[in-house]
């Protein structure tokens, strides 16, 4: 019999026919990638990264509305002014392109009724139940705001899918700082509205890119040294010309360099992002954070980088010396890595 499909294709058919074509959309689609990206630089306020990913999802055929439901939403979870500055972006990026991108749907007309009565049906509906607790009768104001107004005028707009506005709202939450508990119930409501383990955590992931780029010094091209690397990393120049170079190295998460010597000069690292690793030959491992700065003298085996869960940024100062060298040795083995926490 002649093969006409893989066991892949088959198995896909089955599992479609299944459980469902839903089932089978393990990954974000475009536009819900596109959107977390948008809420993610909307959230730190970096226009310049939120125009290029503007660009690269109107390419794609995202709408301008959905961008304008998401940016009008992000008000409530960043505050006016970041959501303000992130629509006149998007406005600027739609006016340069000539009005050439699709508008998109309109929402239909609001709900008959109060806001405060379907704004809260919505919420409860959202959550999966009804929302109370101590706070809100301490604070009953910021309750009848979140359920009238966020829940009620917001969520009504139908234009946009929920399951779409909590990809947003987890993708700002996972960018800002001291939000955790925010951000931990909506990928709980997340959830609840149909995303999977997998597609939260690919949000996640495309929050904590879109954050290491935000480095202050710059991201930089992927590494011309890879090949001394274990994982994919990130060199930006930040001055070569006056006997003192410096450098910003992002690394991925788990990515690493190999143990190496610097002779002669040493090198200075000045930690500025996320959480990573620093260990001389002989020596426990050190963890690092923003803040921190390692001294590494000269001839001494050592190797840097990022802890398994989290990107790292740090400032790599080479020590000047006359005649100064790197000797790249042997890649930091799995088994050495995954001890460290
Ligand atoms: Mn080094």
């Amino acid at each position: 019999m002649k093969k006409i499909f893989s066991i892949g294709v088959i198995t896909g058919i089955i599992a479609t026919f299944l459980m469902g074509e839903n089932a089978m959309a393990e990954n974000l689609t475009t536009e819900q990638k596109s959107v977390a990206e948008v809420s993610a630089y909307t959230a730190s306020g970096n226009q310049t990264g939120l125009k290029e990913a503007l660009i690269k999802g109107l390419d794609a055929g995202v709408t301008v509305n959905t961008y304008k439901e998401i940016l009008v939403q992000s008000y409530a979870y960043c505050g006016f002014p970041r959501a303000l500055n992130a629509l006149a972006t998007l406005m600027q990026t739609v006016d340069e392109r000539g009005k050439t991108d699709e508008s998109g749907a309109e929402p239909s007309a609001k709900p008959q009724g109060s806001a405060l009565n379907y704004g809260t049906e919505n919420q409860t509906k959202l959550v999966g139940a009804e929302v109370k607790g101590k706070l809100f009768e301490f604070a009953p104001a910021i309750d009848e705001y979140l359920k009238a107004h966020l829940f009620g005028d917001i969520f009504a707009r139908d234009n946009v899918d929920w399951k779409m506005r909590e990809v947003a709202t987890i993708a700002m939450l996972a960018v800002r700082d001291g939000v955790e508990s925010q951000l931990d119930a909506h990928i709980n409501i997340g959830k609840h509205n149909g995303l999977t383990d997998d597609q939260v955590n690919e949000i996640l992931d495309i929050a904590t890119q879109t954050k290491a780029k935000n480095v202050i010094f710059g991201f930089g091209k992927e590494n011309p040294y890879s090949q001394y690397f274990t994982g994919k990393s990130y060199l930006q120049p930040i001055t070569t010309d006056n006997g003192v170079p410096m450098f910003n190295v992002t690394f991925e998460p788990k990515c690493r360099n190999n143990w190496h010597i610097h002779h002669k000069g040493g090198q200075i690292l000045l930690v500025t992002s996320g959480r990573g690793w620093y260990q001389a030959w002989g020596e426990e491992p050190r963890e690092l954070k923003a803040g921190d700065v390692v001294n590494i003298p000269p001839e001494t085996k050592h190797w840097h980088g990022a802890a398994k869960d989290s990107w790292f940024t740090h400032i790599a100062v080479e020590v000047p010396s006359e005649g100064g060298s790197n000797e790249w040795l042997e890649p930091v083995s799995d088994e050495e890595y995954n001890k460290l926490k």
